[in-house]
C-alpha cells in the first residue's frame, strides 16, 4: 500500500506519461475536478450504485488533491503532513464545529 508520498509521486508519473497539464497555472482546474469527481462520488452513492464504483470515483478525489498539492508544493511531505494534521484533529475538544455550534443554539426540548 503507498503512502500519500508515494502515490503522489505515481499520481506525477501518470500525469506525465499521459500529458496532462503539468504546471502551477493548471491547479485551479484540478481543484475543480477533485470536486467534480466528488459529485460523482454522492451521485453513485445516491443511486445505489456498486459500492466498488463509489469507491472508484472517490480514488479519482485523492488523484486530483494529490496531483494539486504536488503543483502547490512539491517539496511538501504528505505523509508528515498528513500525521501533523491527524495529530491537531486529536487536540481539539470532542465537540468541535459547526453542529455543536448549532446544537448550543437550539432551545432545550419539552420545556
Ligand atoms: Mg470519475
Amino acid at each position: 500500500m503507498p503512502s500519500f508520498e508515494e502515490a503522489r509521486k505515481k499520481v506525477g508519473e501518470l500525469v506525465a506519461a499521459k500529458g496532462f497539464g503539468n504546471t502551477p497555472s493548471e491547479i485551479p482546474k484540478k481543484l475543480l475536478f477533485a470536486f467534480i469527481e466528488l459529485g460523482e462520488a454522492g451521485d453513485s452513492w445516491k443511486k445505489g450504485r456498486p459500492k466498488e464504483e463509489t469507491i472508484e470515483e472517490l480514488i479519482d478525489v485523492i488523484f486530483y488533491v494529490l496531483d494539486a498539492s504536488r503543483l502547490i508544493d512539491p517539496a511538501a511531505d504528505l505523509d508528515l503532513a498528513f500525521e501533523k494534521k491527524l495529530a491537531k484533529n486529536y487536540s481539539r475538544p470532542h465537540r468541535y464545529g459547526e453542529g455543536f455550534s448549532d446544537e448550543a443554539e437550539r432551545p432545550a426540548s419539552g420545556s
